[in-house]
């Protein structure tokens, strides 16, 4: 339970943040530990004027937005297809898009982030992060053919793509050439 009394400490900062922010009665009160009914109450007193909000669209106060960037911020979070970004968010794609832009505008989210279209490179690319696996393995694991050229362009358009775990030594050079024998011979 919050205390409904201001410390006369503090009444001088809770008063200048009611005049310079736009901080609402309720997080005014968390940040001096009382009510949101207290704060009213000082701002009613006192009769203090507080400035207007700013028009349009709050990336801090955005639910959307701050989810976005909370998904951003997890490891390969590039490598997202659309499609499952807008499934996360549950929102139409238009809608959501508008709120990229502005994180993008604003660098609070990477340049690439939402941008992977296909599903099945979002797929190939978890198995790439995850397992020691070649990518020609990967490329017939998923059926998708193109990811070793997929991988080459995202790099040259500065995607953060790690080198693949996969380690081609002369243990591995045996059992590929093993393989590709026992191939022949179907
Ligand atoms: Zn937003």
């Amino acid at each position: 339970m919050r205390s409904w009394v201001i410390r006369p400490g503090e009444k001088d900062n809770l008063m200048k943040d009611l005049i310079e922010t736009i901080l609402s009665f309720e997080k005014l009160g968390e940040k001096y530990g009382v009510s949101r009914q207290a704060v009213w109450d000082f701002f009613k007193r006192r009769g203090i004027r507080r400035p207007l909000k700013p028009k349009g669209h709050q990336t801090e106060e955005c639910r959307l937005c701050q989810k976005l960037i909370q998904i951003s911020k997890r490891p390969h979070s590039e490598f997202i297809s659309n499609r499952t970004l807008l499934k996360k968010i549950g929102v139409p794609k238009t809608k959501c898009l508008y709120h990229l832009h502005k994180l993008r505008d604003k660098g609070l989210v990477s340049q690439t982030f939402g941008r992977l279209r296909s599903k099945r490179a979002e797929n190939a690319y978890g198995i790439y992060f995850t397992k020691r696996l070649s990518i020609s393995a990967i490329e017939r694991k998923v059926g998708y053919k193109s990811f070793r050229s997929i991988i080459r362009r995202h790099r040259a358009l500065g995607w953060n793509v790690p080198p693949s775990l996969y380690v081609y030594d002369g243990r591995e050079r045996r059992r590929v050439q093993i393989e590709r024998h026992r191939r022949k011979k179907w």
